[in-house]
C-alpha cells in the first residue's frame, strides 16, 4: 500500500524534498504519494510529515493563522514521522533563540528536547558546504546550510546522529529526524531513506 507523505507548504523550497523522498522509496521498493500540506483538514490522512527549509518567521505567521501546527504537533506527538530541515528544525524545537544574544523561547511545535539558534552561524558564513560523516547510517555527504540554525544544546532523549564544529547538525528523537542542514541538496538520498524506515 502506498504511504502518504506530507510536505508542509506554507513557505520554502519542496520540490527537491519530493524528488529525493521519490527516489528513496524508489531504493526501498516502497510506494508513496506527497501531499502539499496546507490546511488542517489534511493531517488526519498523511503517515508523514517533511518540513522543508525557508524561513521560519514566515512558516510561523502563516501556518498560525490557518491554525496548523498544534493538530501537526499532536499528530507527532502521537507517533507519526516527522523531519524537520533548517527552518523545519526549528519548527520542531522546544526552545528557540532568534538569535545567539536573544534569550530563549518556546518553539511552535516544542517538540524536540533541543535549544536552537536561528542563522547561528551569522553573516561571515552565511552557506557553505563541507563534508558531515553520518556513523550510524555508515554514510558521509556533502552538508549544505543556508542561513543555518546551530543546534545549541540537545537533551534528554536526544540522540545526535551527526556534528560539525562539535555541534550536532542532525538529530534524531524518536520518531522525529531534524537537521540544521539540507540533505534533499546533497549527493544522496540515503537520509530520506532513513526517514522512510520509521514509516509504517
Ligand atoms: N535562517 C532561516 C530561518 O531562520 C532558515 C534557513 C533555511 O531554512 N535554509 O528560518
Amino acid at each position: 500500500m502506498s504511504k502518504k507523505i506530507g510536505i508542509l507548504a506554507l513557505q520554502g523550497a519542496l520540490e527537491e524534498h519530493e524528488s529525493t523522498v521519490k527516489n528513496a522509496a524508489r531504493n526501498l521498493g516502497i510506494q508513496v504519494e506527497i501531499v502539499h500540506i496546507n490546511r488542517t483538514s489534511q493531517l488526519s490522512d498523511i503517515d508523514a510529515i517533511i518540513l522543508p527549509g525557508g524561513e521560519s518567521t514566515s512558516m510561523k505567521s502563516i501556518g498560525r493563522k490557518l491554525g496548523l501546527f498544534e493538530p501537526l504537533a499532536e499528530r507527532i506527538r502521537g507517533g507519526m514521522p516527522a523531519f524537520g530541515t533548517c527552518a523545519g528544525a526549528i519548527l520542531l524545537a522546544k526552545e528557540v533563540r532568534r538569535n545567539k544574544d536573544e534569550p530563549i523561547t518556546s518553539g511552535m511545535m516544542p517538540l524536540v528536547n533541543m535549544v536552537i539558534i536561528r542563522n547561528g552561524y551569522g553573516r561571515q558564513k552565511e552557506s557553505f558546504e563541507v563534508p558531515i560523516s553520518i556513523p550510524e547510517l555508515d554514510l558521509k555527504l556533502d552538508g549544505v546550510f543556508i542561513r543555518a540554525p546551530i543546534i545549541e544544546k540537545v537533551k534528554d532523549g536526544v540522540k545526535v546522529l551527526a556534528t560539525f564544529e562539535d555541534q550536532p547538525v542532525l538529530v534524531e528523537q524518536g520518531n522525529i529526524l531534524a537537521s540544521t542542514f539540507h540533505p534533499e541538496l546533497s549527493n544522496t538520498v540515503a537520509v530520506h531513506e532513513y526517514f522512510l524506515k520509521k514509516v509504517q
